[in-house]
């Protein structure tokens, strides 16, 4: 608990933190937020992690100097695992013979740290660092505001997902105050990747299909694909989403062919349709409205189970909920 981690800084001096493989806005830059306010209170700290950053996330105070590694290399007082599910997830050999510190948002996560601070009431980790830097008495720097604000925008859809609270919205609005330009940040995060991101969304979005009743999306990205579009880590940040923004559509499946006749799926949903659920079903897991699992096989049989599922969840779960709305908005 909190508590806990207040004690421990105070008590130590030497820190690792790091995050999951394929890092996201949240993992970073909580990562790299905690790092300057250990930093701010006269500690020695540093971000490690075993996988490449997207670009949109390297222009961050400190974002230089994230260093990767594969196994712990070096000897600290404690290591902070940012948003992992557990201990595996960062993908550095040698953790769970460390002391650690687990700081996640999800209910789901694991307690595998010597310490677990987990609060499922936060939007991102990002909102629990500000709240960790302010237990603790320190002052908000302007690096430590851009790190947490980046991972609140990013974990946020930009201040637009049900996990936006009056909390959440506070807390940017201190960071705002410190110094933080959210135009700079949005610039940095959605309009800073290279082209090869609208080369990638063209063809992606080229597979897009929807079901009879034209609620449910799916879309494809083959291996073909990040070939020839020449893509780099995180340029297919969000695409998940985007059908999404057509007002019928209520669940989203994208799947990434990562290896011969192996999938990573991401799903997404609006409302009460539970996506996790769904997830679950086929190995993985998540929240209710964004979820993700593995799957393995033939393309097609994969996409039409998963998409039988999600139709079932639809059915099942929001149709009803949804009529009601919309008679109650005319
Ligand atoms: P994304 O689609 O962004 O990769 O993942 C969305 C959510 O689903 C994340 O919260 C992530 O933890 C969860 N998720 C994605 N893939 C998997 C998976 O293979 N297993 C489990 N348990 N959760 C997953
Ligand atoms: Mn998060």
């Amino acid at each position: 608990m909190l508590s806990q981690v207040v004690e421990l800084i105070e008590n130590k001096h030497n820190f690792a933190i790091t995050t999951h493989v394929r890092p996201d806005g949240d993992g970073i830059g909580s990562s790299l937020g905690l790092c300057w306010l250990l930093r701010s209170l006269g500690k020695t700290a540093e971000v490690i992690v075993s996988d490449g950053i997207p670009i949109s996330y390297q222009s961050l105070p400190g974002g230089d100097e994230i260093r990767k590694i594969s196994e712990i290399d070096k000897q600290y007082d404690a290591i902070f695992v940012i948003e992992c599910s557990d201990i595996h997830r960062p993908g550095i050999k040698g953790l769970e013979s460390e002391f650690t510190v687990n700081i996640d948002h999800h209910a789901t996560s694991e307690h595998f740290g010597t310490i677990n601070w987990i609060d499922a009431t936060a939007s991102a980790v990002g909102e629990m660092i500000y709240n960790l830097c302010k237990a603790i008495g320190g002052r908000v720097t302007k690096e430590i505001a851009e790190c947490v604000y980046l991972a609140l925008v990013t974990d946020t859809g930009s201040f637009h997902f049900p996990n936006t609270t009056d909390r959440t919205l506070k807390v940017a609005s201190e960071l705002v105050k410190v110094g933080v330009k959210p135009a700079q940040i949005s610039e940095a995060v959605y309009n800073s990747y290279p082209w090869s991101r609208i080369e990638l969304m063209r063809q992606v979005l080229n597979t897009v299909q929807r079901d009879k009743s034209g609620r449910v999306a799916w879309m494809r990205q083959t291996l073909e694909m990040r070939v020839s579009s020449g893509m780099t880590d995180g340029d297919n940040n969000g695409f998940v989403n985007i059908p999404l923004a057509a007002k019928e559509v209520v669940a989203s499946v994208y799947m990434r062919e990562v290896e011969p006749s192996f999938y990573r799926v991401s799903l997404r949903s609006k409302g009460s349709v539970n996506v996790a659920r769904v997830a679950e079903q086929f190995g993985g897991g998540g929240h209710k409205n964004a979820a993700g699992c593995r799957v393995e096989g033939d393309w097609n049989k994969c996409e039409r189970e998963i998409v039988a599922a999600l139709i079932k969840a639809v059915e099942n779960e929001d149709y009803a909920e949804i009529e009601e709305f919309e008679l109650s908005l005319a």
